[in-house]
This record gives structure tokens, sequence and C-alpha cells, in this order.
């Protein structure tokens, strides 16, 4: 494998370590942005919701059962969506703050969330063992996954796209061939897509796709793919070394994933999405706005 450009100029492993911690220079901005970020605006407030009643719904019982505490599944290593900051410990991220509004809407303040972190392919069954309440992390709705869960959304839609190094020839998914190795998340959709739709391409697997960065900065892979709003997240991260190239080659609706038959807490979620339009786009603005993601609010699916 030809070793890229960017491998050359910067050291692999301090790359690598830039890309696991976040710690230093290439990390997103901590909350309220900075220059070189890509948040504008104030953080986010959530008004907690008071005297919730939420009829038949076993999650929101369970959750009133454990003293309004919330657990919830989220990705800890995509920034601008959500990201752990290893250092300050805090969590940001346009999903990270769609679960904080969620929360508030059943009544629960920022301290009484707890956070897990849950790689694509073990989300559903998360959900099933009843191991979190609902994720909210770059989780596409497609119907296999409704076979064992619901969805409350779609709260944000996106494409899959391509990451490649900065002096990478590869200008799109038709640049890849068997001669190329392209890299996604295991039990992800990307990962499928790809599979099914271009057979000859070469592909490697990772729990986590911050894992496939680190492998396309070491040349060991020629791309990443997955959703454009991660792999934008990633770029801005290291935008000397990486670069988002293409169109994108399918439509990722992103949903927030709950126990299957909870059609109380579904509802509920569709209409605090449904009605909270402003601060949709306040959560948007905040995390994204500047990023280059253009995408307005998607009605939910009251299916
Ligand atoms: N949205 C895609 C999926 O749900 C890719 C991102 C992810 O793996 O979280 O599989």
């Amino acid at each position: 494998m030809r070793k890229t450009k960017l491998s050359a100029i910067l050291g692999a492993g301090i790359l690598a370590s830039l890309v696991l911690t976040g710690c230093a220079e290439g990390a997103p901005p901590a909350a309220g942005g900075g220059e070189e970020g890509t948040t504008t605006g104030e953080a986010p407030v959530f008004d907690v919701a008071t005297d919730v009643t939420i009829e038949g719904s076993p999650t929101f019982d369970k959750i009133t059962a454990a003293g309004g505490k919330v657990v919830v599944g989220v990705k800890e290593d995509q920034p601008n969506l959500g990201y752990l900051d290893a250092v300050t410990g805090e969590r940001t991220g346009f999903d990270v703050d769609v679960a904080r509004w969620m929360a508030a809407s059943l009544g629960v303040s920022d301290e009484n969330i707890e956070f897990k972190a849950i790689p694509s392919a073990n989300r559903e069954q998360a959900i099933i063992n009843g191991d979190i309440d609902y994720y909210v992390g770059t989780y596409s709705i497609t119907d296999k996954r409704k076979d064992q869960i619901d969805f409350a959304g779609p709260y944000f839609e996106t494409g899959q796209g391509l990451l490649v190094g900065a002096d990478s020839e590869i200008t799109g998914v038709d640049d890849l061939s068997a001669e190329t190795n392209v890299c996604s998340a295991t039990g992800s959709t990307p990962i499928q897509n790809i599979r099914e739709k271009y057979p000859e391409v070469k592909t490697t697997e990772f729990e986590k796709y911050s894992e496939c960065v680190e492998a396309l900065i070491n040349g060991q892979v020629d791309a990443v793919t997955t959703d454009e709003a991660i792999l934008i997240g990633y770029a801005a991260q290291n935008p000397e070394a990486l670069k988002v190239v293409g169109e994108p080659f399918s439509t990722e609706l992103y949903g927030i994933g709950l126990a299957k038959g909870d059609d109380a807490l579904r509802d509920h979620f569709n209409t605090t999405l449904e009605e909270g339009g402003d601060v949709w786009q306040s959560i948007f603005d905040y995390n994204l706005g500047s990023s280059g993601t253009t995408v307005s609010q998607p009605a939910p699916d009251r299916y």
C-alpha cells in the first residue's frame, strides 16, 4: 500500500493520538466554539419539563422508578455529532444535544443523564437488553432494524460519502476498485451498502470510525466510508491530511432508537421534535452551523 502524504508530513502515531484523544490542535472546539471551530453561537439550553407523565411507556416507568435518571446510548468518537473530550470529560455534538433535549422533555436534567458509548454493531442489542433507555448516535432508520427496535424521528438527514487522504486520486465512489481498500464500521449501513453495490471493492471493518480514520492516516486503507456528516467532522479535525470527496451515494435518515413497542415514548419524542423547530435549529447552528453540512429538520415519521 502506498504511503499517503499525510503520514509523511505528520507521524502516524501523533495523528492517531489526535484522532483518538482529540486533545490537541485538531480536536473539535469545546462548547462555545472558537475561531477554528465548527460550532457557532451559544450552547443550547433546554427547558426541563415538569410534571411529565407518559401513559403506557415502559421506558418512562423505568426512568421514574430509577429516581428520574436516564441512560442514553451515544457515540463518542464522532466530532460535531457525538464526541467525548478525553481531557475535559465534556460530551459535545449534535446527537448529544438531541439526547439532552429529549431527556429535558422527559423532565430529566443534565446531571441525571448517564451517557454510554455503544458502537454501531451493538445498538439494537443494547436497546433490547434495556442497557440504555434510548440511543442518539448517527443511527439510520432501516426496516431491518425496525424488526428489533423502534425509532422516533427522523431528526436529521445525510448520505454516505468518502473520506480520503489529502493527496489521494480517488474523487468519488466510482474510483473504488478491486485495487482499493475501503474501511467502515461493523454493523453499519455503509459497510453493507458498499458490499452490496460495489462487491469487487476490498473492505476493512473496525468497531469504530475513528479506527478507520487511523488506518487511513497510517496508509493501511485507501478510504473511509460512512455518512458525510461524520466524515466532515473528521476532515475538519485534520484538514491538511484528510478530505471528503464525491457526492453522497445513499440517503441516511437518523432516528432515536428505543424499545420496540414503546409507542407512547416514540409519540412523545416525535411531538417534542415536531414542536421544537427552534430548538432543533439552535442545536444545528451550534454544532454543525459552520461545518459545511446543510440540512433542514425533516418531519418525524409517525409510522
Ligand atoms: N448511519 C449509519 C448507520 O446507522 C452509519 C453511521 C453509524 O454507523 O452510526 O449505520
